[in-house]
């Protein structure tokens, strides 16, 4: 059976004393070992804290992004190895956020995923549609184009890795894909890697993000291929987060 998670994006969110109350709420609700994977991406800054506060906890912790190099001049950036040097284990890559803001195409994309899988870290690929995308019926040219530029590099890089599917026009609007339109996307992408490699496509788990609350988690991951969620604005607040990954555990799948 396939892995599940539910993973916190913070964002450009956070303060010691924000992050402190955060956390010790989660980590009161959140057991180890549990069914459910539980991690949250917080702001670089905030990784040691992080470790200080998660160490030991059925929590896990990771960044929000990485830079494709290892080191050098690249002033800003933030290497694998120093994302892992803090214990953490994920790095998301490819956020909507990331490609839109800060212009990384779908080649920046696959080298920073390469680069976290080089610092032993589990990349977060995200990818996902804009709503013009969408309304052009172009969603599944566009998954089939940012995937595709992951798996010209083999799909055994997927493995032991994790997809996000964020359909852009849902991130932050408080829009959510409807379960339906979900479990098409997830099962397009499975269907995608799986033409590559049928293994590495069933084992993938595939986060559905995008205005993922606690009223609607549960009808998104009783989705097939529903494998958990990627939160952004829930995830700041600890009830809601909690529910979220409460409701991937007790999804009927
Ligand atoms: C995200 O940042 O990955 C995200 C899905 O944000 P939100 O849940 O706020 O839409």
């Amino acid at each position: 059976m396939r892995s599940k998670a539910v993973v916190g994006n913070w964002k450009l969110n956070g303060s010691l004393g924000s992050n402190e109350a955060l956390l010790k709420a989660l980590l009161q609700a959140i057991p180890q070992g549990g069914p459910v994977a539980c991690a949250v991406c917080v702001p670089a800054p905030y990784l040691a804290q992080a470790r200080d506060l998660l160490e030991g906890s059925g929590i896990g912790w990771g960044s929000q992004d990485v830079s494709r190099f290892e080191k050098g001049a690249y002033t800003g950036d933030v290497s694998g190895a120093m994302v892992a040097e803090f214990g953490s284990r994920y790095a998301i890559v490819g956020h909507s956020e990331r490609r839109t803001v800060f212009g990384d195409t779908d080649e920046v994309v696959v080298a920073k995923h390469a680069a976290a899988r080089r610092a032993g870290l589990t990349p977060i690929f995200c990818i996902g549609e804009t709503l013009g995308e969408r309304e052009a019926g172009r969603t599944e040219e566009v998954l089939a184009r940012q995937v595709d530029a992951l798996l010209a590099g083999g799909a055994e890089v997927l493995k032991g890795g994790i997809v996000a599917y964020e359909p852009v026009w849902a991130i932050g609007t408080g829009k959510t894909a409807t379960s339906q339109q979900a479990q098409e996307a997830h099962a397009f992408v499975r269907g995608r890697i799986g033409s590559k490699d049928r293994g590495v496509a069933e084992q993938l788990p595939i986060l559905y993000g995008g205005s993922v609350k606690a009223s609607n988690a549960a009808e998104l991951f009783a989705m097939p291929d529903v494998d958990g969620g990627l939160v952004g604005g829930a995830s700041l607040v600890a009830e809601e987060f909690v529910a979220i990954w409460r409701a991937a555990g007790s999804a009927g799948r």
